[in-house]
């Protein structure tokens, strides 16, 4: 693994395409960032190292989106088909927004905050361009 990948979006998104949930530890105090960050906002140190995100977690909350950004509305998401996005809070306690994948998002009610959930990430092309988008179903 390429721990010593600095510590930008792109290498976040890097880490993403290859399936990987890859946040930041700080080496002066311990705490943990997702996404990644350059410099901890606990005691600004900029000594931080890659570390490995719990893939599972649960569902903190969420709210399905009929009404998107442009990119979204590219993807097919639209009024008649709602996508979903909420928080996850992983196991080890740290929070993350993503995309809910493999829930009923015509049917919210039954989405329910506490589901236990695990990553699914999204790998999509707009315009030629290719990323990953970090994603959950339940587990
Ligand atoms: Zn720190």
């Amino acid at each position: 693994m390429s721990e010593n990948r600095a510590f930008s979006d792109m290498s976040f998104q890097q880490f993403l395409s290859e399936e990987k949930l890859m946040g930041c530890r700080c080496r002066s105090c311990g705490t943990d960032y997702l996404p990644p960050k350059p410099i901890c906002t606990n005691c600004f140190s900029r000594d931080l190292e890659w570390v490995e995100m719990p893939e599972t977690g649960k569902l903190a909350a969420f709210t399905c989106i009929t009404v998107g950004p442009p990119a979204m509305t590219q993807e097919g998401f639209g009024r008649k088909n709602p996508y979903c996005s909420g928080v996850i809070e992983l196991a080890d306690g740290i929070r993350v927004d993503a995309r809910i994948q493999g829930v009923d998002t015509k049917n919210p009610e039954e989405i329910r905050v506490g589901m236990p959930m695990r990553t699914d990430y999204i790998h999509r092309e707009l315009n030629g361009v290719k990323s990953t988008v970090l994603g959950f179903r339940p587990a």
